[in-house]
């Protein structure tokens, strides 16, 4: 499998450090509000890749933080601290908001067919193991205390910047619009590991430390955690884009520091979904929702499909309009599915590894879902029997997770009940596909037979062939199809 790697900005071959497991650290998400889906859109690739890992025969361990601490408004050390501003917002504890949004961000990853990763630690859980990092670092020299706060000295480092080629200017906190410079730092780029001394006296979970009650800096808790549960080797490390700059990079800095070796082989980022007014971000507040997706009437599946339909290293534009189209594909798609009937007749071997070569072709080529979706299409317009058809989706459908497979037999279930309320007379739609406008016309047309009004008959039956819809009579019933 080849993966782009932001660290060589190459896609790579991927070989994981043992051939037993793959090791994998997510970003989790912060949870002082809901996630949006444009960090969805993050955890939906994250989880193709997982799952498609899975699905060539590795086995892999996956490890999320719960930001549930430190993380500040800023993605500097200055800012407001997120979950005492979402607590403030909602007159709740900080403890209160962090259980209600990761609940709501696990509920929401159920809706998009996410797999929950094997360990998912909140970063409140592991303050012992930040400790234990920073007074290393503290010890050799990494590490220095000023003015309250415990900072990474990144001037003892011979390459900081990992991921990007940025003017190191535009990187200084100093000049970022809004944020003040933090003058206990010796070096632009230093960061906080420890706080005792913020600007927050009221931040309300601390902890004692070496160096005094506080709590730890945002960065930290991701070496911390992915040190504790996977050892000191990551093969993949991933994120959104914006996680690159100041996060992943510090977490270098720190990580490697620390353990004096390579940490992490792999870095995998993904690209943000905009809209037209730019990235659609949590912390501006004009964000939208898997539950907002509902309330419209769109199937969250549909988002995923969304998401699928374009590579994760480009940037994606949303617009309800897209989503619409998304929308009609997934319907088209699952009755498509719907369309297919399992007699029982053993799977064709050959198409089924045919068919199947293409769609691990395209994941394995640094994960080209929009060419994975394609091959999906293939299985439907292939010379094959049905079964086979339907086993090549089940297999498929174990990466991509559109629920194809459970969506059309609950199709085909709805359209059985609605032959049931027509009165044993069944409609069969040939592809499959529901429209209801012309349900209701062949029913018309049957209740004109029934009254032996043939003359009425005749002019619907008119009527939906020049609306391009042609009906063949069947016992009980009437099929039709597009021409
Ligand atoms: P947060 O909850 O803000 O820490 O973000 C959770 C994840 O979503 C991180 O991996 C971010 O990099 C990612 N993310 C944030 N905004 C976007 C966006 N507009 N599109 C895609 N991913 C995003
Ligand atoms: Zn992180």
């Amino acid at each position: 499998m080849k993966l782009y790697n932001s660290a060589t900005r190459t896609k790579d071959d991927f070989v994981p450090n043992s051939p037993d497991i793959v090791k994998m650290y997510t970003c989790g998400p912060t949870v002082y509000h809901f996630a949006h889906i444009g960090n969805l859109r993050s955890y939906i690739m994250e989880d193709i890749l997982e799952k498609h890992l899975r699905y060539v025969g590795y086995n892999v361990k996956r490890v999320m933080n719960i930001t549930d601490v430190g993380h500040l408004t800023s993605d500097a050390d200055e800012g407001e601290d997120k979950m005492l501003k979402g607590a403030k917002r909602e007159n709740k504890s900080v403890m209160d908001i962090a259980r209600f949004y990761t609940d709501a961000f696990f509920s929401d990853c159920g809706k998009l067919n996410i797999k929950t990763p094997d360990v998912v630690e909140p970063a409140t859980n592991c303050i012992d193991d930040y400790i234990k990092i920073i007074t290393k670092l503290m010890d050799t020299g990494y590490a220095y205390f000023s003015g309250g706060n415990v900072y990474f000295d990144t001037s003892r480092l011979e390459k900081y910047y990992i991921f990007n080629d940025f003017n190191a200017d535009d990187l200084d906190v100093g000049v970022r619009e809004g944020v003040e410079e933090d003058t206990n730092k010796r070096n632009k780029n230093d960061f906080v590991l420890w706080f005792t001394k913020s600007k927050f006296e009221d931040q309300a979970l601390k902890w004692d430390s070496p160096w005094g009650v506080g709590y730890p800096g945002w960065h930290i808790e991701c070496s911390g955690i992915s040190m504790k549960h996977l050892g000191e080797d990551l093969d993949i490390h991933c994120g959104g884009i914006d996680n690159a700059f100041p996060h992943h990079t510090n977490e270098i800095a720190q990580s490697e520091s620390y353990l004096g070796h390579k940490w992490c082989n792999y870095w995998m980022h993904v690209l943000h979904l905009n809209t037209n007014s730019g990235k659609m971000s949590k912390s501006k507040g004009e964000f939208l929702t898997v539950a907002l997706l509902e309330e419209k009437g769109y199937d969250p599946l549909a988002y995923r499909l969304f998401c699928l339909q374009s590579h994760y290293r480009k940037s994606l534009v949303f617009s309800w309009e897209n989503l619409d189209n998304a929308q009609g594909s997934y319907n088209k798609l699952i009755n498509r599915v719907a369309a297919l009937k399992s007699t029982g007749e053993a799977v064709d071997e050959n198409a089924f590894n045919a068919l199947k070569e293409k769609f691990v072709a395209a994941l394995d080529n640094d994960l080209n879902t929009s060419l994975a979706v394609t091959a999906l299409y293939d299985v439907l317009k292939y010379n094959t029997n049905d079964d086979t058809k339907l086993a090549a989706i089940a297999d498929f459908d174990k990466v991509l997770s559109l629920s194809l497979i459970e969506k059309a037999d609950r199709r085909r279930e709805d359209l059985k009940k609605q032959a049931v309320v027509a009165g044993q007379f069944t409609i069969v739609s040939e592809t499959g596909e529901q429209d209801s406008e012309v349900e209701a016309k062949i029913l018309a047309r049957q209740d004109a037979k029934k009254a032996k009004n043939f003359a009425e008959a005749d002019r619907i039956r008119d009527e939906l062939k020049a609306a391009g819809i042609e009906i063949t009579d069947i016992p009980h019933g009437a099929k039709w199809k597009r021409v």
